[in-house]
């Protein structure tokens, strides 16, 4: 077993509260937060500075893509590289996708999606996937309910490759809120981005310079208020990804004040990077779906920060490199959709939301570690700091100013969206289950140690009281 540790004064950050504490660790879990500066009974244990800094429950991706085929290319991390990446931006559990392919049965993609957990230098979650209902898709989901993968990825986009059509979402809807699960959806109309994009093939083109009119807003609006009626129809649960628009954030608040469980992830380049990024060099850097929005429209989701509406914080980190990106950069239709960002997700939205515009850390705390924890039944194991949750913290210099840049991160990938981004903030220390990994800035174990964590049934009233902060 893992020898003890004793974190010393710094400022511990729950989602809740937050103050001066030393932690104190043992056998790979929290076993005590302390007075500053108390005696332990362990003269010879280990300690960590923590001066001046904050020490934060790691960081709790919600939305990650690991070795993802999509079409014609799989993004390039292996699960050992991913979560190299995540430990060094203070992240220390991922949650995957287990997405079939065309043909493919959803239980034997997260089957062996599953087996790759043990390669990462921390832990991970799974979400299914349904694209086609059929005799064998409920048993398919009590299986991987029984094995602790209770959230479903589905689109309503991707027709031939992933879009489930609205009979299998709601009879996935079904299944899922009957085995303590949810979906967990991607919304875009299918029809208004095939009408768009074939607009804009013999107007000004579909070349990435044009990436955000081939995906309007109005295809995220008419997709999340389709999904939300499914949802009140079967009063099932459901969790909208990657919420690029102010409108589509505020028809999931109305449903929730009408009694339905639902929420909203954003992820860090909606709320950071706007639409003027593809009119720029290299636009194809920046193709992700739904696509980056107008200034005003990141202004306007930001808000959300504030407000409580927006539930947790993903990356979808997706590691194409620059050679991906460019091979259709002519045709956005073709291109690889996702931009790196497990890395660089708490850092940006640290710095310019707490750090600029004084969100307060624990709200930081709980979109980026507690919520997405409790929507993936990992809570209060993951994403906390109190005695018996995991020993993983990142310890944060809430000060450091540094640049991003692909050369100071550790992304599989060539590039980041990120480049020569002015920051303030950043993870210098990080432990996963009571292990040094990552000390000042180095990486000192890289000792695979991931487990594959099995969701809990989902307690929807707890999670629908304890996500959403109050005023
Ligand atoms: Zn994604």
């Amino acid at each position: 077993m893992n020898a003890p540790v004793v974190i010393r004064g710094g400022t511990v950050v729950e989602a809740s509260w937050n103050g001066p504490a030393d932690v104190l660790i043992r056998d790979g879990k929290i076993a005590a937060l302390l007075k500053p500066g108390a005696a332990v009974p362990d003269p010879a244990i280990r300690t960590v500075d923590a001066t001046d800094r904050l020490v934060l429950p790691g960081g709790v991706d919600p939305h990650c893509h690991v070795g993802f085929t999509s079409g014609e290319f799989t993004s390039l991390d292996s699960y050992a590289e991913c979560t190299t990446a995540a430990v060094f931006g203070g992240t220390t559990t991922i949650v995957d996708f287990a997405i079939p392919r065309p043909g493919r049965r959803p239980l034997d993609a997260a089957v062996a999606q599953r087996a790759k957990a043990g390669e990462g230098l921390c832990d991970s979650a799974l979400h299914g996937c349904v694209v086609e209902w059929d005799d064998t898709t409920a048993d398919q989901l009590k299986t991987m309910a029984d094995s602790g993968i209770r959230t479903i990825k589905m689109f309503t986009t991707y027709a031939g490759e992933s879009m489930a059509n609205a009979h299998t979402i709601l009879r996935t809807m079904q299944a899922t809120r009957d085995l303590g699960g949810m979906v967990i959806i991607h919304c875009e109309s299918d029809a208004i981005i095939v009408d768009a994009q074939t607009r804009a093939a013999e107007a000004a083109g579909v070349d990435a310079a044009h990436m955000a009119c081939t995906r309007p807003e109005i295809a995220e609006t008419a997709a999340v208020a389709e999904i939300l009626a499914i949802a009140e129809s079967q009063n099932a649960p459901v969790y909208f990804v990657h919420q690029s628009t102010a409108e589509a954030v505020e028809l999931v608040a109305d449903a929730r004040k009408r009694g339905l469980v639902a929420f909203t992830e954003s992820v860090a380049h909606h709320l950071v990077l706007g639409d003027g990024a593809y009119t720029g060099e290299g636009p194809e850097r920046f193709v992700c779906c739904p696509p980056l929005r107008s200034a005003e429209a990141v202004e306007a989701l930001g808000e959300h920060l504030f407000t409580g509406h927006i539930t947790t914080l993903g990356s979808d980190h997706c590691c194409y490199d620059l050679d991906q990106k460019q091979v259709h950069r002519h045709d956005v239709r073709h291109m690889p959709n996702g931009l790196p960002g497990v890395e660089t997700r708490l850092p940006v939205i640290f710095s310019r939301y707490v750090h600029d515009r004084g969100l307060s850390a624990s709200r930081f705390v709980q979109l980026s570690a507690t919520n997405p924890a409790r929507t993936n039944g990992l809570y209060p194991r993951k994403g906390s700091l109190m005695p018996g949750a995991d020993a993983d913290v990142a310890i944060w210099d809430p000060q450091a100013r540094w640049t991003a840049g692909v050369g100071q991160l550790h992304q599989a990938t060539d590039y980041t969206p990120y480049e020569g981004m002015a920051l303030t903030g950043r993870p210098t220390t990080v432990l996963v289950g009571g292990h040094v990994v990552v000390d000042r800035g180095e990486l000192v174990d890289d000792t695979p140690r991931g487990r594959h964590l099995e969701a809990s049934p989902l307690d929807f009233r707890e999670m629908a009281t304890g996500c959403i902060p109050a005023g």
